[in-house]
């Protein structure tokens, strides 16, 4: 079969009623601006820890809301605090404190 380069996904249970979510709720509570989200991935396209990894904020934060923290401290490790997601993001999040506040919330400061 023909590859082009991408392929259908497959299917996702998220485990709401199952899955962990202090973590969330503590990152929201700390950072409120991350409600405002609308997942555009302005700051994945802008990151320059994306350019060089998999790690996407868009995407970690995203999985963290919704309880699949698995890979969370791998990817938050990847961030170097630049700064360049928050002065793209068209909703005002404040991505820096959130990286921050996930930080503290899994003892890495
Ligand atoms: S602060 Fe982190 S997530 Fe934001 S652009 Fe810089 S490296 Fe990427
Ligand atoms: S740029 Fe802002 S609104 Fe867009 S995905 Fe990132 S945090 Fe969400």
């Amino acid at each position: 079969m023909n590859s082009f380069g991408f392929e259908i996904q497959k299917d996702n249970t998220i485990e709401y009623d199952k899955n962990d979510l202090s973590l969330a709720a503590f990152v929201l509570r700390h950072e409120p601006s991350l409600y405002n989200c609308i997942q555009c991935g302005s700051c994945s396209g802008t990151c320059p820890a994306s350019a060089i990894s998999s790690y996407q904020f868009r995407k970690m934060q995203l999985l963290m809301r919704r309880g699949e923290t698995k890979h969370l401290r791998e990817d938050v490790a990847h961030c170097m605090l630049c700064g360049k997601c928050i002065l793209v993001c068209p909703r005002g999040v404040n991505t820096r404190n959130v990286i921050r506040q996930i930080r503290i919330a899994l003892n890495m400061n």
